[in-house]
């Protein structure tokens, strides 16, 4: 509930939440983010997935200038554990809130674009296996929810490899030459779109692939940015972004959160 909302949108707010309690009664669902029996996203987990737009810039030693990524959450809390229920979780029914804060950075990175020149999504292939136990692919998913839709110019040039248990460097090397344009690109402008960005590497990788076709980049959104001091964390330990319990959130097997080719 917004303080201060005109008073047709709190009557349409509290209908809404009548209808939604009732609904939750003949069928009863867990929080994605929580667990609180609720809604699809508890009022609670849903203030946390407000979206706070902010720009952050991942350093890659093998670019003369660092990446530039507009966020709208950071990636910890319940904006990992809701975006990990839906990316891994199935829970494509707490897809609303998360699309609305991607669709709050792509809106602010298409708002620093150059005026005048259209500019397409380009997003991050899922790998078949992903997508085949998925069913969806998420971040195409969370556009679609936001009335956008990727341009679908990338495509894996190989395998993914596992990246557990590497550290930046190593990352870096394994991502490069990972992504192919599936066409020339002349002539295209593209905003590069991902739902984590950790060190950078995906989208360094993203945006070679589409320079290197003859595209060129109006900039890159993330849904949430995972803070400089995590990674650090994890590049000094055994452990990863994944493993380091419930604030990371991020459930999965590899304990990567960002590979070049990610899990989807
Ligand atoms: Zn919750």
């Amino acid at each position: 509930m917004i303080a201060g909302a005109p008073f047709a949108a709190r009557a349409l707010a509290l209908a809404r939440d009548a209808a939604l309690d009732g609904l939750a009664v003949l069928a009863p669902v867990t929080c994605a983010g929580c667990g609180t029996v609720d809604r699809a996203v508890c009022g609670e987990c849903l203030g946390a997935l407000v979206p706070a737009p902010r720009t952050v810039t991942r350093p890659l030693p093998h670019l003369d200038a660092p990446i530039v990524v507009h966020a709208a959450l950071e990636y910890s809390g319940a904006v990992a554990a809701v975006l990990a229920a839906f990316k891994d979780g199935g829970r494509t029914d707490a897809a609303r809130p998360l699309a609305r804060a991607l669709r709050t950075a792509v809106s602010a990175a298409l708002a620093e674009a150059v005026p005048g020149v259209s500019v397409e999504i380009c997003t991050v292939p899922s790998t078949r296996r992903a997508l085949r136990e998925r069913g969806y692919a998420p971040v195409e998913l969370l556009l679609a929810r936001s009335g956008l839709r990727s341009a679908g110019v990338l495509r894996l040039a190989r395998d993914r490899v596992d990246q557990a248990g590497l550290d930046e460097a190593a990352r870096r090397v394994n991502a490069a030459g990972a992504l192919v344009a599936a066409r020339p690109l002349h002539g295209r402008r593209f905003l590069l779109v991902d739902d984590i960005l950790t060190t950078g590497s995906t989208l360094a990788e993203s945006a070679r692939a589409v320079r290197s076709a003859g595209g060129s980049l109006a900039g890159s959104a993330v849904l949430a940015e995972t803070p400089l001091r995590r990674i650090r964390l994890s590049a000094n330990s055994a452990e990863t972004p994944r493993d380091n319990g419930g604030e990371a959130g991020y459930g999965g097997r590899t304990g990567v959160v960002d590979p070049p080719f990610r899990t989807g």
